[in-house]
């Protein structure tokens, strides 16, 4: 059995980070900037296979959200990058015509893996971070705190730790064993009625297409789903094809030979591959692409003793927001800011409590953690574009803010989920403004029911 404790006395704490995703790779900078703590930080993959379009190659979009939170860890995701990060020109929306928006407009999008590889890559050059590879964490003991992890080889390694952070995704082995052994810790978990398979495009084969497609987030609805599809450096489409997960217009339903891929997406889809719709051998490998399903999760608090969560092992949430990895990264600005007034006019490498500190994390944190799961689902989460209640709220609400607005900016101001992709609101701020433009909009609802009613009623009685 390998120990990762070398550890003298009296020299910095041990922080030990459980996942090299976005989360775990951005938290492992913010401590190791002259914060007292030591890292260590276990990733599951071995190091060849992190980044690149063949493990997890989606391509996730960067709003100011976690741009910010970049930045405030020292990352210059530019420099970290290169040409494999894009900076978008906007939305274009296929539907009968195209249409383009500002919505997305100087949004980052990059390949989750080549994300985290570029994050992992800085993280290991910094001297008090190592960074393991190819070890999966399989358990903790909290009173010795000591975390086990196992090598593909059956090597077994412990880690002592004054900290441990579980960044290991939305089925985290670290959150299922607070589960396991702390009674109070509880975790429900719901899952997206929507289902997705990935496929790539390539932008410059599209029907219509020009050189600035290449820079656009591109969204098509059709009667029975949706696709949504940033573009990677290399002229590609990473598109995400969500259906709903059972019935008559699932993908099983739907698809059950290479042809039916190929006239599902000439009909539905005809902008992405044209009306013959894909190749056979795109085909053929879209049908053998296994089908996933995202869920929220909602843990009952964030820490616990000196254990915490973060990125999608405390929130996952449903993927209609986009907001996954920018409220990760948000999460270790968070800590950080925490931290840093925990230890404010103390000495350089003074030890911390970290249960304290991670208590008020929680108390900090806890609220938005829950408000971004819930506007996963709230929005457009689970609907084929967006729940027709939802959108008349939207409306409701732009209209009053452009009307109304000019008068009483402070009360109608535009529709507080706008604000998601900046980081001037909290995610429980824009939950609470989504919920009481809900209530505008119900009440203006029913006083205009109240008001047709009273003028038919009048003109009855006038007649009578
Ligand atoms: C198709 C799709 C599109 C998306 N698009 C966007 C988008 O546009 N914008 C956005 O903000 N979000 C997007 N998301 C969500 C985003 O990808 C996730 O929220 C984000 O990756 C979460 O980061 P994380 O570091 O918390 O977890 P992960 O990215 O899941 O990383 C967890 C890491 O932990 C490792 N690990 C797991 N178990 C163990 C273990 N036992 N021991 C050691 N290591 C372990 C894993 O190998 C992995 O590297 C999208 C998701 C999907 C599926």
């Amino acid at each position: 059995m390998a120990s990762s404790s070398n550890q003298p006395a009296g020299s910095k704490q041990r922080a030990v980070i459980v996942g090299g995703g976005p989360a775990g790779a951005l938290m492992a900078l913010y401590l190791s900037q002259d914060r007292g703590f030591k890292v260590d930080l276990f990733e599951a993959f071995d190091e060849n296979i992190i980044g690149g379009p063949t493990v997890r190659s989606w391509n996730v979009v960067l709003f100011d959200r976690g741009s910010d939170a970049l930045k405030a860890g020292g990352v210059d995701l530019q420099k970290e990058a290169g040409e494999r990060l894009l900076t978008l020109a906007g939305s274009l929306r296929h539907h009968k015509k195209e249409k383009t928006s500002k919505f997305f407009l100087d949004s980052l999008s990059i390949c989750r893996g080549d994300f985290a590889k570029a994050l992992l890559n800085k993280a290991s050059k910094v001297p008090n971070v190592n960074v393991h590879f190819g070890c999966t964490f399989s358990k903790v003991d909290m009173e010795q705190r000591v975390a086990t992890f196992e090598r593909g080889n059956g090597d077994v390694v412990e880690s002592e730790y004054d900290m441990l952070i579980g960044a290991d995704g939305v089925n985290s082995r670290v959150r299922k064993e607070l589960e396991e052994n702390v009674p109070d810790f509880t975790v429900r978990q719901r899952e997206d009625p929507m289902a997705f398979k990935t496929i790539l495009i390539p932008i410059m084969n599209m029907e219509g297409a020009d050189e600035g497609w290449k820079k656009r987030f591109h969204v098509t609805n059709s009667d029975i789903g949706c696709i949504i599809a940033p573009p990677r450096s290399d002229g590609m489409l990473t598109a995400t094809v969500v259906l709903p997960s059972e019935g008559k217009t699932s993908f099983d339903a739907l698809m059950k030979t290479t042809q039916d891929v190929r006239d599902f997406f000439g009909h539905y889809y005809p902008s992405a591959f044209g009306h013959e719709g894909p190749s056979e051998e795109v085909a053929k490998e879209f049908l053998e692409r296994r089908t996933q399903q995202l869920r929220s999760t909602y843990c009952s608090r964030l820490a616990h003793g000196s254990i915490f969560l973060i990125g999608d092992a405390a929130h996952s949430m449903w993927a209609s927001l986009g907001q996954g990895v920018n409220a990760a990264l948000e999460d270790c600005q968070v800590f950080a800011q925490v931290l840093d007034s925990a230890t404010e006019g103390k000495a350089v490498g003074q030890a911390v409590d970290v249960p304290k500190v991670l208590e008020a994390y929680n108390e900090r944190r806890f609220e938005d953690a829950v408000a971004v799961c819930e506007l996963s689902e709230e929005g457009m989460g689970g609907a084929r574009s967006m729940r027709p209640a939802f959108a008349a709220q939207l409306l409701m609400t732009v209209l009053l803010n452009k009307t109304l607005g000019l008068l009483a900016p402070k009360v109608f101001t535009p529709p507080s989920l706008m604000a998601i992709s900046g980081n001037k609101m909290s995610y429980g701020e824009i939950l609470r403004g989504v919920k009481r433009e809900a209530t505008v909009t119900k009440a203006l609802f029913v006083a205009g029911v109240v008001c047709a009613v009273a003028v038919v009623a009048r003109k009855v009685v006038m007649r009578v």
